[in-house]
């Protein structure tokens, strides 16, 4: 296995607020619960769950787009979550996020020359023509003409809005993105194109991967390992190909039965996901998944499962007292 590159260690984020009337009591919304993985150089890791289980907020948090309450993040060593002024700038050179909506992450005033112009400045790695000419040569490698640099966001589709976005993630150099739900906004032809070129860019410059999604076709044919996340936790971690095709833990194994695979000789009606994922404010006892699991038992809903690790070499783990 190659070098790791960021490795995140128990990280935590809470969200507090008041709540009622006339007596407002607070309420504190567990998004992210202890969580930790590593990713290696040139790696595509992928956080996958449902809508509202806190992956979109454990990527952000290691970023610190917003702060976290609790953890470590080191990217090469360096820990991510103290680094102050020039340090911390430095870091988030290195670390670039791709967001899901390219255009509400698009200033529709600033023209994309400029958008892409600004962080060069910014990170003090070109000005003038010079900024101009790698702005240009971006745009080509995402494969937009240069005559881009001078229109506006509104004069894109969804598909090149979402170049421009990874094209900007590009102009400072970054050895990681992180790409929250890049292609869920795109149609599917389109999706399929966006993930090519995410896909040969990081052939091509070595770039390592933070892929966030719900969708797990897409994540099982993009990323190398995965960490399966529900209610804030990561429940099941491992290569991608194990954990999506034979997946260990229950909510895992729902989550593959509920994903359409690409095989015509496999068509018919996909099971659906049993239940709803249970409020993060007020989380379930013992094991988060009981209440939706078809094969609790009388521990799960009192007692935390642990970590087992799976059989075979690098095979990742599970929290799940059926293998604990
Ligand atoms: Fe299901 Fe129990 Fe495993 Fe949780 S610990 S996933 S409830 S079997």
């Amino acid at each position: 296995m190659t070098t790791p590159v960021l490795v995140v260690d128990g990280l935590r984020k809470h969200f507090v607020s008041k709540k009622g009337f006339p007596t407002p009591r607070t309420v504190r919304v567990r998004a992210v619960e202890d969580i930790s993985f590593t990713i290696h150089a040139g790696e595509a890791f992928g956080l996958v769950g449902e809508s509202g289980c806190g992956k979109s907020t454990a990527a952000r948090a290691l970023l610190r787009l917003i702060e976290p309450d609790a953890g470590t993040v080191t990217w090469k060593g360096e820990n991510v979550l103290t680094a102050q002024g020039a340090s911390l700038k430095a870091l988030r050179r290195r670390m670039q996020i791709v967001f899901q909506d390219p255009y509400s992450s698009l200033d529709p005033r600033q023209s994309i020359g400029s958008a892409l112009m600004e962080p060069m400045q910014v990170h003090g790695l070109a000005e003038g023509k010079e900024a101009r000419r790698r702005a240009a040569a971006l745009l080509e490698e995402v494969g937009l003409p240069p005559a881009a640099l001078d229109r506006f966001p509104h004069e894109f589709s969804g598909g090149q809005r979402q170049r421009i976005g990874i094209a900007r993630a590009l102009t400072v150099e970054p050895e990681l993105i992180v790409a929250d739900e890049p292609v869920s906004a795109l149609d599917v032809s389109v999706q399929a194109q966006v993930l090519l070129l995410m896909q040969d860019l990081r052939k091509r410059r070595g770039l390592s991967f933070l892929f966030v999604s719900h969708d797990l076709s897409v994540v099982r044919w993009f990323c190398d390992r995965v960490a399966v996340m529900y209610l804030g936790r990561i429940v099941e971690e491992g290569p991608a190909g194990r954990v999506l095709a034979n997946p260990l833990h229950p909510y895992a194994q729902m989550l593959r039965d509920a994903s359409p695979i690409p095989d015509p000789a496999r068509r018919g009606v996909l099971p659906r996901i049993i239940g709803e994922i249970p409020s993060a404010a007020n989380p379930p006892p013992g094991c988060p998944f009981h209440p939706r699991c078809p094969h609790a038992m009388p521990q799960c809903s009192v007692r935390m499962p642990g970590w087992t690790q799976a059989a075979g070499d690098n095979q990742g783990g599970v929290a799940c007292h059926l293998h604990g």
